[in-house]
């Protein structure tokens, strides 16, 4: 595993270094994410600042371009922090690429059903790729997956979509990736309506500009017409989901309880398959900070906590808040009839 861990990593690390943008969009989330900063005494939304983001993305712009004559693109790309301190705060974000739509407690765009460029498929597919199921500090993860996958399919309100879990095998399907596709070659391309590729080695997360201690990262992508515009073909007002891919940090210290000091994969997954079937961010950041605006170290809380708020701040949650319900049935309780 760590020797095909090593190839793939050498394949993309030779395409993503040619973009120019790479460091520039990091440093950009710095400076951007630190002005910010000091405007707010106890009130945080990241939702602001990562608004501020939303015209820094050019190496997402750059990745579309090498999707050239796909019938996607890449929509949204959400970056999953942990909060440990002050400065981490506004590294949470949901970076929408321009041209999206705005950010909001759901994307602007849904799957549909019976669509037919998905093969007309009613329910919704993932798949995990098993050689990349397991993290670096040794966390059997595939079952975890399909357990939050779970979640979102029978623990809602509104448990109207399937979701199923598709075969795989990574030696004949090859990797289910858009992104670590595109060094130069075609795109494999998508399998399932949601690619969940596994533990992906720290540094190819700086490559697209995550910030340091990224924990996930999920991809949405959305259709595009012959013209390359997005589509809405049900005329629902959100441009319609070609597919996602979510990457989790080999280099976190996971676990699956979330003591101190390390991160509770459950919570993660399922916060970022939550992205998947097309959950924004919900709830506010608050946290406390003395008379020179310096972050105090305490009160730092979501309200409400959801599954669905923008940062882990070490307390794991695995079960669905009223937001995290109210914004999936909004999603799905009319599916499938439209
Ligand atoms: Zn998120």
């Amino acid at each position: 595993m760590k020797l095909l861990k090593s190839i793939l990593a050498i394949a993309v690390i030779t395409a993503m270094v040619s973009s120019s943008c790479t460091s520039d969009f990091s440093e950009n989330i710095q400076e951007k994410s630190q002005t910010s900063f000091n405007k707010n005494n106890i009130t945080l939304s990241v939702k602001k600042s990562s608004a501020k983001n939303a015209g820094s993305l050019s190496i997402f712009q750059e990745l579309n371009k090498k999707l050239a004559g796909k019938n996607y693109e890449i929509a949204q790309v959400e970056i999953y922090t942990a909060i440990t301190e002050a400065a981490d705060i506004h590294a949470a974000s949901i970076l929408p690429v321009p041209g999206a739509s705005s950010v909001d407690y759901r994307t602007g765009f849904r799957f549909i059903p019976n669509d037919a460029r998905r093969d007309n498929r009613t329910n919704l597919t993932y798949v995990t790729v098993s050689e990349f199921a397991t993290s670096a500090n040794g966390i059997v993860s595939e079952e975890v997956f399909d357990a939050m996958y779970n979640i979102w399919e029978n623990e809602t309100n509104c448990n109207n979509v399937a979701i199923d879990k598709q075969a795989f095998d990574l030696a004949t399907d090859g990797l289910p990736s858009t992104i670590l596709s595109l060094n130069g070659g075609d795109p494999l391309g998508p399998i399932a309506d949601h690619n969940v590729i596994g533990y992906v080695p720290a540094f190819i997360f700086e490559e697209i500009g995550a910030p340091p201690g990224v924990l996930a990262v999920n991809f949405s992508f959305a259709f595009l017409d012959e013209d390359g515009n997005r589509t809405d073909i049900n005329n629902d007002g959100k441009f319609d989901t070609s597919h996602t891919e979510t990457w989790f940090n080999d280099s976190v210290n996971w676990s699956t309880d979330g003591a101190p000091g390390t991160v509770d994969i459950n919570s993660v997954a399922l916060h970022e398959f939550g992205h998947s079937v097309g959950h924004g961010h919900s709830g506010t950041l608050l946290a406390s900070f003395d008379e020179n605006g310096q972050f105090t170290g305490e009160f730092l809380q979501f309200s409400p906590t959801n599954v669905m708020n923008a940062s882990y701040i070490g307390i794991p949650k695995t079960d669905l808040s009223g937001d995290d319900n109210s914004i999936y049935c909004e999603n799905f309780s009319a599916w499938p009839y439209y």
